[in-house]
């Protein structure tokens, strides 16, 4: 069986080995409060902001799914007002989870073939100034948009936070941290492990904000998990074997910069095949090549014709993407994540021109 679901999708075939060495060596059997933990979260931390090239004074946090880590900017970082900006449905299901703990939150929706850049610059300045936090999706993998994040062209205060999802990119791609001041994401998509570990990384002002608001009546205030980080220990009882994946993965695996470009010839790769193949008819959903998202690629027709592609997969062991809310029946999406290889690419064209 081969997974191009955008997650949970294939995860990296060495993780058989990790986790057979993780039980053999009793990691899965430790205390998160003990010296091994300790020192297995301190080489995470390091390996991950090595490898994706962090920021040093951004500080990296392990939660249980990128839906919890909405709920933590919701309840630690957003001080009254909060703008959702989003054209698919995570970025609006965000916005409703939002909504229903900060009474102010308020939500501007934009096209699919528009860029989030272009769309914050009609943002009237009024609203702009109004804004504590802004929340955004880099990754939107319901319908394939990927956005370029950059404060500057957003245009919002200096003050105001840049919360942004990048739960289908991060770890495929290169992403600008120092553009946004907290990035979250969670390990089934592009880092390749099994589900059940969310990343929450934040930026100096995102603490100082959270320092401020001094909110500590949830279990997962950032504040807590801020206290825990400097003792190298997570505020409850973590996914050790996900940190623990993810930490031998960080090892072996190349660095963000030759990942990013692999994932863009591998894009290339697709989409010089659905432009010249005749066995289906398919178009990208996403019109615009600069507003497409090379993790995760969304593709349009008629019901039949995506029914037809599923029943193929089906008959090759093969796993596509449903399409997503507005897009259930006449889209389907396929992932393209660092997991999957050219040969894996290879196996699903040589089917669809079979
Ligand atoms: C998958 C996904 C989520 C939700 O991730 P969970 O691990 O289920 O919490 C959120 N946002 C985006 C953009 C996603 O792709």
């Amino acid at each position: 069986m081969l997974s191009f679901y955008p997650g949970p999708s294939k995860v990296y075939p060495q993780t058989l080995g990790f986790i057979q060495e993780a039980y053999e060596q009793g990691i899965v059997s430790i205390n998160h409060r003990s010296a091994r933990f300790e020192s297995l979260l301190k080489e995470t931390l390091e390996n991950l902001h090595q490898k994706w090239d962090i920021p040093a004074e951004y500080t990296i946090y392990f939660i249980s799914s990128a839906t919890e880590a909405w709920e933590i900017v919701a309840q630690s970082l957003i001080e009254k007002k909060s703008l959702h900006v989003y054209n698919g449905a995570f970025g609006k299901k965000w916005a409703h989870y939002v909504e229903q703990i900060i009474p102010q939150a308020s939500s501007l929706e934009f096209g699919l073939n528009e860029s989030l850049s272009d769309f914050a610059s009609q943002i009237s300045d009024e609203l702009k100034t109004t804004i504590d936090t802004l929340c955004l999706v880099q990754s939107e993998t319901s319908n394939g948009t990927g956005q370029v994040i950059c404060r500057k062209e957003l245009g919002f205060s200096p003050d105001c936070l840049i919360a942004v999802d990048a739960t289908s990119s991060m770890g495929g791609i290169e992403l600008p941290w120092l553009e946004a001041d907290v990035w979250l994401a969670s390990c089934q998509k592009c880092m390749g492990i099994p589900a059940g570990l969310g990343v929450l990384i934040c930026s100096p002002k995102a603490l100082e904000r959270a320092e401020k608001l001094n909110r500590k009546d949830y279990y997962n205030s950032i504040i807590l998990m801020e206290q825990n980080r400097k003792l190298f220990q997570t505020h409850y009882t973590p996914n050790v074997l996900g940190i623990y994946l993810l930490n031998r993965l960080s090892q072996t695996l190349p660095s963000i910069r030759v990942i990013h470009q692999q994932t863009w010839e591998k894009m290339a790769i697709w989409e010089d095949f659905w432009k010249h193949q005749s066995s289906f008819e398919f178009d990208f959903l996403v019109d615009q090549h600069a507003l497409r998202l090379p993790t995760v690629l969304a593709l349009k027709g008629e019901s039949s014709e995506v029914n037809r592609i599923f029943q193929l997969a089906e008959q090759h062991q093969i796993d596509l993407g449903k399409g997503y809310g507005t897009w259930k029946n006449n889209t389907f999406r396929i992932a393209n994540f660092p997991s999957h290889t050219i040969e894996d690419i290879h196996s699903l064209i040589q089917f669809i021109q079979a």
